[in-house]
């Protein structure tokens, strides 16, 4: 009789919250679509996607406007099925059996979950009370565990903190381990190391179009790093893992940086404003609220499981964890809303 293994058999799908919610504030999605411009260049690339046969495996076009966008060097990029494929492909390839991997928590929660089914040695360091990496403990952990691997997301999800980019740059000269860094939201901040991925030979960048581009129906994120680096990745992903579709999509939306860039800046002044009025209602009402370098914040209200029952009554959903919340900026009606039941809820 066939049995699962082991790692198998108490796995369970992942499954986002499904509920009939009017204001959806629990994904890190973007508020904004597209502009109607871009739809309209969106609509013109999938018409001439050549359906009958296979897409470009190294997504050659799209790379290269990425490379444009970023300044950098296009034969440095992989692309991937959103960056959370190449967070398995990475995990799954430069690790081997039982290597140690270290997180930090709390964190993207897929690094362990991918770590686990790659049957690595997860070691988890706790950050403090106000949920900072701790630069040199990072070191000391990854050092003194021998880790082939360190990962993590800079700025952090779930607590919209970042790491400058001067104690990034010590961490990856101070460990002997691969270091991947998930700038997931890093188009919302200004640390990034994505220009040094040349001068290091232990160092990954994870960047996505699903957070700053309004896109994480397309699924498409992108590997920085150098050529050796690169050449592997490349050569240990499946061959066609980015669609047709997605290559000519978002090949045309990267052709067009400054409406990113405009929508990057409108999330962004949009967050700075829902910041400054959650933190204005929640003085004196033993809630903390975190500093913020993505289109998220962390809240720790006085009762989070409360809060958030308070705010699904309303139709609002944001992410509960634990003590915290984690509220996503939405559009400025959505974002009044949610503040008009936070008034009442907090
Ligand atoms: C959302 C998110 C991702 C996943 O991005 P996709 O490209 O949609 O797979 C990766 N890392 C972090 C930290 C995220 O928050």
């Amino acid at each position: 009789m066939y049995q699962l293994t082991e790692k198998l058999i108490n796995l369970v799908p992942y499954e986002p919250e499904t509920g009939d919610y009017k204001i959806r504030l629990d994904a890190n999605e973007s508020f904004l679509e597209p502009v109607k411009e871009l739809q309209d260049v969106i609509n013109m690339a999938v018409k001439q996607v050549t359906y009958n046969r296979y897409p470009d495996p190294k997504a050659t076009r799209l790379c290269n406007f990425f490379a444009q966008y970023h300044e950098i060097d296009s034969g440095l990029i992989t692309a991937g099925n959103g960056s959370d494929e190449l967070i398995s492909v990475i995990i799954n390839c430069f690790l081997k059996k039982g290597d140690t991997i270290v997180t930090v928590s709390p964190d993207f929660s897929m690094y362990n979950f991918y770590g686990s089914l790659a049957e690595s040695n997860i070691v988890t360091l706790s950050k403090n009370e106000n949920l900072q990496i701790n630069g040199d403990e990072l070191i000391h952990t990854v050092n003194e565990q021998q880790a082939a691997m360190l990962i993590f997301s800079n700025p952090c999800n779930p607590t919209s903190l970042g790491l400058k980019r001067k104690d990034v740059l010590k961490i990856i000269e101070s460990v002997n381990a691969l270091v991947v860094i998930d700038e997931a939201y890093m188009d919302f901040w200004t640390e990034t190391v994505i220009k040094e991925v040349t001068e290091y030979d232990n160092l990954i960048i994870l960047r996505t179009c699903s957070k700053m581009m309004g896109m994480a129906a397309m699924r498409l994120g992108f590997a920085v790093a150098n050529k050796t680096l690169t050449n592997a990745l490349q050569a240990a992903k499946s061959p066609y893992n980015v669609n047709a579709l997605t290559q000519a999509v978002g090949a045309a939306l990267l052709a067009h940086p400054d409406d990113i860039r405009d929508s990057v800046t409108l999330i962004t002044e949009t967050r700075n404003d829902l910041y400054l009025t959650i933190k204005d209602i929640a003085q004196g009402k033993q809630t903390k609220v975190f500093e913020t370098c993505a289109n998220f914040i962390l809240i720790k209200p006085r009762d989070a499981a409360a809060v958030s029952e308070g705010l699904k009554k309303e139709g609002i959903l944001v992410r509960h964890l634990g003590e915290y919340l984690r509220i996503t900026v939405g559009s400025p009606v959505e974002n009044r809303a949610l503040v008009a039941a936070l008034l009442r809820l907090l």
